[in-house]
């Protein structure tokens, strides 16, 4: 199989020991209970149960009490889309304005515990360059250079996926419905035809075998696109059980995006269209998606923010268990299996001696109690390619070594700079 491109991090060389915390390694394993974490050169060299007489270079954290767990993934993000803002205002931005506010979300994408992320529409491959330079902080692997762009013929689907790939995308989307977010279709409507599914497959099997995802809302477009093919089905409001029996058999995964399905935003803040089309079909994506948990359908976590608010990903885990996931599986949903659908499982996703060192730390017990890892606060360590980026409460005995934006977020000439621009 070919390989997929890792999300780059700068390299780190500071060595640290974990000590005494509960591991969840995300493979779905027991806890280890009195856990060891060793992290070397920005990778894990040793996960297991602590070992008493092993002298190491490294700096030894005492996290008794607390438990340890793979950075998260979330697959289905929109960087660059803030729906529940005033589009006016967005409107009447400069360039700069929209890129710092992308960088500003996917910052607060990092601090709620996401390490690598996935972009299905709305990011250049420059986002991605800037996190390997280490000017921005968080794992971005996917992104589309096209926000959106309507292909008719099968040579026009050829064309545009492999400019698409030439231009540096890692996954190729397409949508085989319309949306509950646009204004001028609908869930029913039917979008990019199985036939054509099966061309964008195709091609990227033909270079690197980038996954082709469908946007898939309404039963027959969920149909269409797994007919066609793709590695998984985003959304999947109405997913049927004949939906279901074929993606079990050909290991399709669904993103089922419950914090954006599930959630019916202040009538105040979004258009009436979309007010009520969120009404009926967050109640259609609870009834169907509640039943393809239960099939065992694979699932990973993902949440459409962007058209839900950014850095409150992990919200997602919560809605998998209340729809019928243990929180286990939830737990699951968002490292290993995720990592899986992007083809990266090798380097990460896991607590597994040599994978990329992505944790994070939390004194909240997520198998009692997920849903408080919704809640960034209770993330309050996060390291990142063997990094910590984020440290609230001092538990490290080593600096955090954030990258430049985060000098810049609180800082006043970075506020000047907007007032002036606007001015000018
Ligand atoms: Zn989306």
């Amino acid at each position: 199989m070919s390989l997929a491109r890792i999300p780059q991090v700068p390299e780190c060389r500071t060595s640290l020991r974990l000590l005494g915390a509960t591991v969840i390694d995300g493979t779905g394993a027991a806890p280890i209970p009195d856990g060891e974490v060793l992290i070397e050169h920005g990778r894990l060299s040793y996960v297991g149960p602590r070992r008493p007489d092993i002298a190491t270079d490294a700096v030894d954290v005492d996290v008794k009490g607390k438990t340890v767990l793979p950075g998260f993934f979330d697959v289905h993000v929109h960087m660059g889309i803030s729906l529940e803002s005033d589009p006016r205002r967005s409107q009447a931005m400069f360039q700069e304005e929209l890129v710092l506010q992308q960088a500003l979300a996917m910052r607060a994408t990092l601090m709620a515990g996401v390490t690598t992320v996935r972009d299905l529409g709305g990011m250049t491959p420059g986002f991605r360059n800037a996190v390997a330079d280490g000017t921005l902080a968080i794992s971005g692997a996917g992104d589309m250079s096209a926000m959106s762009r309507i292909v008719d013929t099968d040579d026009q689907m050829r064309v545009t996926v492999r400019e698409l790939l030439r231009a540096g995308a890692d996954v190729i989307k397409v949508c085989t419905t319309g949306g509950v977010s646009s204004p001028s279709d609908t869930p029913y409507d039917i979008g990019v035809p199985e036939h054509q599914v099966r061309i964008a497959v195709e091609e990227t099997a033909r270079r690197q075998g980038q996954p082709v995802v469908a946007h898939a809302q309404g039963a027959r477009g969920i149909l269409e696109a797994v007919r066609g093919g793709v590695s998984s089905v985003e959304h999947g409001y109405q997913i049927t059980p004949e939906a279901i029996d074929m993606m079990l058999a050909q290991d399709t995964y669904l993103v089922p995006t419950l914090s954006s399905a599930l959630r019916v935003p202040d009538p105040a803040k979004v258009p009436p269209y979309l007010y009520e089309k969120k009404v009926v079909w967050s109640a259609i994506a609870r009834e169907h998606v509640t039943v393809a948990l239960q099939a065992e359908v694979k699932v990973a976590l993902g949440t459409d923010a962007g058209v839900c608010p950014h850095g409150e990903d992990l919200r997602e885990l919560g809605y998998l268990v209340e729809l019928g996931l243990t929180p286990m599986a939830a737990i699951q949903a968002g490292t290993i299996e995720a990592a899986r659908l992007m083809r990266v499982e090798e380097q990460l996703g896991s607590l597994e001696t040599g994978k990329l060192a992505d944790v994070v730390i939390t004194d909240i017990d997520p198998l009692t109690d997920i849903t408080k890892l919704g809640d960034p606060g209770n993330v309050p360590v996060i390291v990142q390619g063997g990094r910590v980026v984020k440290d609230l409460h001092s538990w490290m005995p080593v600096a955090m070594t954030l990258p430049a934006l985060a000098a810049c977020t609180g800082n006043i000439s970075f506020e000047h700079a907007k007032e002036d621009g606007r001015l000018s």
